[in-house]
């Protein structure tokens, strides 16, 4: 017998963090073009009590499970502690942003940096939406949502029943 030292080929793994406070199209789209360039997504939801979320963890976390979750080989898990730490914990990789217009860029290139000062092992990976999702924001669906707005071009149906039950209507 010969002991050939065998090549286990490692899994590409990327982690999409966010509040998302709710899933939007616009995080979908994200999800997808990230899938087809790693074997495995994991959309790590940030607690963010600071941002003062709509919805509870819980609720986001159940929200992207109903969506995001149904893509194959997309796991979704709650985000705690250093996102870095996180990383290396789940073995991944990289660290997979979304970027609409030249305003995510200041914020989101202080982040990358700053992690890749923190754990050089991991590359932060930004992708860019399809056009028609460059202006969608979870921000902008929450405003239009409490206003009466209709959001079911912007986001899965059952985000804008959620949305709808937040805002009484
Ligand atoms: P955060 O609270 O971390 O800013 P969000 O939940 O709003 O995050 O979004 C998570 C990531 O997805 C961020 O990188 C953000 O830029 C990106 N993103 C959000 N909406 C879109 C969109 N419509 N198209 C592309 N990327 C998006």
């Amino acid at each position: 017998m010969f002991d050939f030292p065998v090549a286990i080929p490692l899994m590409r793994r990327a982690i999409y963090p966010g509040s998302f406070d709710p899933v939007t199209n616009g995080h979908l789209d994200v999800i997808k073009r990230a899938r087809k360039l790693f074997d495995e997504v994991i959309v790590a939801v940030a607690h963010n009590d600071e941002k003062q979320p709509l919805f509870s963890l819980k609720e986001r976390l159940d929200l992207l499970r109903e969506t995001a979750g149904k893509i194959d080989s997309v796991r979704i898990a709650e985000l705690k502690g250093l996102l870095v730490e996180f990383a290396k914990t789940e073995k991944a990789g990289a660290v997979i942003r979304g970027l609409r217009a030249v305003s995510d860029f200041e914020f989101e290139f202080q982040m990358a940096l700053m992690n890749r000062k923190l754990e050089t092992g991991v590359e932060t990976i930004f992708l860019m939406p399809k056009e028609e999702y460059t202006y969608l924001s979870s921000r902008i669906v929450k405003e239009i949502a409490s206003l009466g707005g209709h959001v079911s071009s912007f986001v899965p149906a059952c985000v804008a029943k959620a949305l709808n039950r937040k805002f009484n209507r």
